[in-house]
């Protein structure tokens, strides 16, 4: 239902970067409040790709991005973060010491300051123009995600576009999947070329099917059930592939949805921020991760990380304002019991 809450900082969004925001903020006893439009932690990581190692992270050679987010979850557990999820921030109002965030569910929040951790936005999966498409996409005969490829398993795969997840997933399920078909309207592929070139190794030894140049043009079946993905070429001949799943690949649509509207300065869709203070135009609102912009920022999980040690010491005389700041590690301080 709809929740009345208070707290020294809001903030938007509860991927790595807001995340690891909660830790930064709660070192300087500052407390937290985390929302987000999805119904679980993680953003990109989690709703995109919970599956991939990734390598650039310090200190870990390679690790699952679910597994980051679960080790980011229990590291911010001692600070106990009160959090509102599946819930889209629609309004900002007010201003330092005294903001008033509203929710798409009615909730308000109360908040000394703000972080914006939106990440890319309210983002969403381009969708191919297929009739009745969201019968299917309600059965999860079409999926935008593979968040388990175990689901997969027997299953017959159609995989649609040309870049890196197209080609990546296809690689990822072989094996799993009782066939793989790739749809693509050109022979070239914009994807690492070592993963293409695995690909191209797959196909050649019958593994996976390449239908090229081809389109998807219609799906076949009945109350959700996926029968067959009829595919065009480029004269309009079609062709009926048998399917259980069809996987488009065909990029991210990223909107910043509310956050257009409010006050502070953007520029190319991004917020725009001091990096010493990490603070947007308007004070007391700052911002963290992908959704920022400054000169030399890098869209990267650990950049995001640092910038949360940054706001969370700017926002501290914000919320504390006769207390003097002493720069401390936190060997010396410790976390909370
Ligand atoms: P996000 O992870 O995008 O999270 C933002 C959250 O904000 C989302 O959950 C969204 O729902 C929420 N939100 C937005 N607007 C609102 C609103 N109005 N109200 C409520 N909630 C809102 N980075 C690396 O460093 N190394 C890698 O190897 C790497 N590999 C990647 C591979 C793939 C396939 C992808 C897609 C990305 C990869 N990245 C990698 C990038 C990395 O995932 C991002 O840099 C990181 O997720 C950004 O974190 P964030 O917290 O800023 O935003």
């Amino acid at each position: 239902g709809m929740e009345k809450l208070t707290t020294d900082v809001a903030i938007i969004g509860a991927g790595p970067a807001g995340l690891f925001a909660v830790f930064e903020c709660g070192m300087l006893k500052m407390s937290c409040v985390l929302i987000d439009a999805l119904g679980e932690t993680g953003g990109q990581c989690a709703a995109l790709y919970p599956e991939k190692p990734i390598y650039d992270i310090p200190a870990h050679p390679g690790i699952e991005a679910s597994e980051l987010i679960a080790r980011l979850e229990q590291q911010i557990a001692p600070f106990a973060p009160q959090r509102l999820l599946g819930r889209r921030v629609e309004k900002l109002h007010g201003s330092q010491g005294a903001f008033t965030l509203t929710t798409d569910a009615g909730d308000e929040i109360a908040a000394k300051a703000v972080i914006v951790a939106a990440g890319a936005g309210a983002f969403g999966p381009n969708r191919p123009p297929l009739e009745g498409l969201p019968a299917y996409e309600a059965t999860g005969a079409v999926q935008y995600y593979v968040k388990r490829r175990e689901a997969l398993r027997g299953k017959r795969v159609v995989i649609a576009g040309g870049g890196d997840s197209a080609v990546d997933w296809a690689l990822a399920l072989n094996g799993i999947a009782e066939s793989i078909h790739v749809i693509h309207r050109r022979p070239k592929f914009r994807a690492a070329p070592e993963s293409a070139a695995q690909l191209d190794a797959a196909a050649a030894r019958g593994e996976i099917d390449m239908v090229i140049p081809y389109q998807l043009h219609a799906l076949h079946g009945a109350a959700g059930v996926l029968e067959a993905v009829e595919v065009a070429d480029l004269d309009g001949a079609t062709r009926l592939i048998g399917a259980d799943v069809l996987l488009p690949f065909f990029g991210l649509a990223m909107e910043l949805g509310p956050l257009a509207d409010w006050a502070f300065q953007l520029e190319r869709n991004h917020v725009v921020v001091n990096p010493a203070r990490m603070e947007t135009t308007v004070p007391g609102i700052f911002g963290v991760g992908d959704i920022v912009t400054y000169p030399g920022k890098l869209k990267l999980i650990l950049q995001g990380f640092a910038e949360g040690a940054v706001a969370a010491h700017a926002i501290h005389p914000i919320v504390y304002p006769d207390v003097a700041l002493h720069f401390e590690y936190s060997t010396s301080k410790g976390v909370p019991a």
